[in-house]
Order: C-alpha cells, then structure tokens, then sequence
C-alpha cells in the first residue's frame, strides 16, 4: 500500500516479535501474549515509535530545502529526542519546544532522560510553562517564526509526528510488516495493544489492519487523560492518511480505545502503572516507562484478567520505546 511514498530509512528493518512466556503464564495461561519491539527499531538514540512516522516525513523535509527541524513535546518527550537524533544524521539544525505537560516530582526531570539526549545531539532546546495539548500549539508556531527571522529555513513536525500529512503511514507499514510474520510464524494475532496519544500510531495500524477486516481488533489504550481529543484526532488521521494511500470507508466503530488506565494525568503513572512496570520487568526484563507503555501494560494485564480477550487468543503488544523518560522518574522507585 505504501510504495508511491518515499521513504528515508531511520530503523534497522522488520522489528522482532517476542513471545512473553513468563508474562502470559503469570496471567494465568488462557492467553498466549507477545511483544513487537519497537522500542529496538533503531541504533538512533534508543528509537521508537517516532522513527517509524519520520522515515515517511524526512523526504518532504529534504525536498523542502530545509535546514532546521522544528518540533514540539512535553520536557520528557520522546519525540522531541527522535527529532533531534535525524537531524543530527541528516545534517540539519533542530529547534526543540519543550512544554510544561506533566507536574512532576523529580528535581532532575528537566535535566536526564530524553531531554538530556536531545541536548547532547546539539538539538537547540527551550523549555516554555504551557501545559498538556495534544492539537497545534502557538509555541511552536512562534518557535517556527524565529529560525525564519533568523534566516534559517525551518521544516515544521507537530507534537508526536501525528498532525502531519505523511504522520500515519509508518504504522501503516507496521501492519504490513506484521502480516508478512504472520505468514512465518504459521498464525496471526487476534488483537494489537497499543498506546494511544497524539494518535497517528494507533490511526496508521487502524488503515494497516482495515485491509484485512482487523482495524477493530486494535485496542489504544489511552496514555493522554483527554480521551474525546485523542478518539477525534485518531480518526481523523485515518480517515486522511486512508485517503492519501487511496482507500476509504473508516468509520467510528474501527477505532476502539479504552480510556481507563491514563489516570491520574498525562505523564503521572498510578499505583498500578507502576505495578505493571515491574511485573513486566520483572517477569521478562522488558522495560516500559510510566508515560506511556507502563499505561499500555497496566492495561492488557488489566483486561486480560477481566477476559476481554477470548480464551485462546493471541495479543500482540506493540511496545513503542520510551524508556529513557525513566530517569525523570526516580523517586517513584526508589525502593524498587
Ligand atoms: C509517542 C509515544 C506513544 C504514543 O504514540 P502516538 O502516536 O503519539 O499516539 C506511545 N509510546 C511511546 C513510548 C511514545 O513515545
């Protein structure tokens, strides 16, 4: 579906698929769960889902003539590091917002984890005090507006690489991708566990499965805590990047999210969060962070013991990186 759009390799490849044996055993065996590993996609500043997005996004950038990429997150964004990682492999100069999303804990959050690898890469980083939103931001706009005043030629990425034209079509690849190990390993999944935010993630697998009737068997599990924004942002990038690849007809009813695990905040793991972090870790050395994935694993351990899933069925976790954010978050587990 994907050949007409170029594509500026940033990852290694085909990502692999884990078993998770110990995890699905502990949940007690109905259940045969797996991981692809995003979070190992690529030897780029630890990689991520982000990676995947950008690889379809850098040839506009190059095309466009650019010399800066400008983006957008919170203090701890992991995608505002993977911006700053292509640039410093394409060459170009990078002009980082960094925003006020989460009331943290740790007086080291603004200097360790993400933040502190995007410096490191050179990106030029400023901290501004708005808060939490997903949608276009003035910040950034004003952020834009500078490196043109200051003669330099900005290539403008919104906040998670979501709200751009070509944002949805790496995870668009990721279905493909995962159809083409379906046909190796002799089976296919019958549900993708995905965390779900600025949302083109979550919008790229929804087209990638549609095409063999499974956009519904993706379950987002919501990480933002403003639900509605991120359902609404979700299908909208379907529905736009279903139209770019020349497909139609998602609907409402192909994006299923589950909205009960982002509590109590964006960027604030509960309890809970971090219980599911450490049974992870604990049970297959899998790191997951308290921002996102930790949210996505409390999640499927959470439905699975509630049987959402059919006996019998195989879930495939997509496990989108995110581990450098631990370091802003210390205090949470101090005593392990
Ligand atoms: C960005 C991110 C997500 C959410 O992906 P979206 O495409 O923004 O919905 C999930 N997990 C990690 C580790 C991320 O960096």
């Amino acid at each position: 579906m994907l050949e007409q759009f170029e594509r500026y390799p940033l990852t290694f490849g085909p990502t692999p698929i884990e078993p998770l044996a110990r995890l699905s055993e502990h949940l007690g065996g109905k259940v045969e769960i797996f991981a692809k590993r995003e979070d190992c996609n690529s030897g780029l500043a630890f990689g991520g889902n982000k990676l995947r997005k950008l690889e379809y996004i850098v040839p506009d950038a190059i095309a466009s003539g650019a010399d800066t990429l400008v983006s957008i997150g919170g203090v701890q964004s992991n995608h505002t590091r993977m911006v700053a990682a292509t640039a410093a492999k394409l060459g170009m100069k990078c002009r980082l917002v960094q925003e006020a999303w989460v009331p943290h804990e740790d007086a080291v959050y603004d200097r360790v984890g993400n933040i502190q690898l995007s410096r490191i890469m050179g990106a030029d980083v400023r901290l501004v005090d708005d808060g939490f939103d997903i949608g276009i931001r003035q910040s950034w706009e004003a952020a834009i507006e500078e490196v043109r005043a200051a003669g330099g030629k900005p290539y403008a990425i919104p906040a998670g690489a979501s709200v751009h034209k070509f944002g949805g079509l790496g995870y668009v690849g990721f279905a493909e991708e995962v159809r083409a190990q379906e046909k190796q390993l002799g089976f296919s999944f019958d549900y993708v566990v995905v965390c779900t935010v600025t949302g083109s993630t979550h919008a790229g697998m929804v087209v990638g499965f549609a095409a063999d009737g499974r956009a519904d068997k993706v379950i987002g599990i919501d990480a933002s805590f403003t639900p509605e924004q991120t359902r609404t942002q979700v299908l909208s990038i379907a529905q736009n990047t279903a139209e770019l690849i020349g497909r139609s007809g998602i609907g409402e009813e192909d994006v299923v999210i589950v909205n009960d695990y982002a509590y109590p905040a964006y960027g604030i793991p509960s309890r809970e969060t971090l219980d599911a972090i450490r049974t992870v870790a604990r049970l297959e050395g899998m790191i997951t962070d308290p921002v996102y994935e930790g949210k996505s694993m409390q999640g499927l351990i959470d439905l699975v013991g509630k049987d959402y899933f059919p006996a019998g069925s195989r879930i495939l976790y997509a496990h989108l990186g995110g581990a450098p954010a631990l370091s802003g978050y210390g205090y949470a587990f101090r005593n392990g």
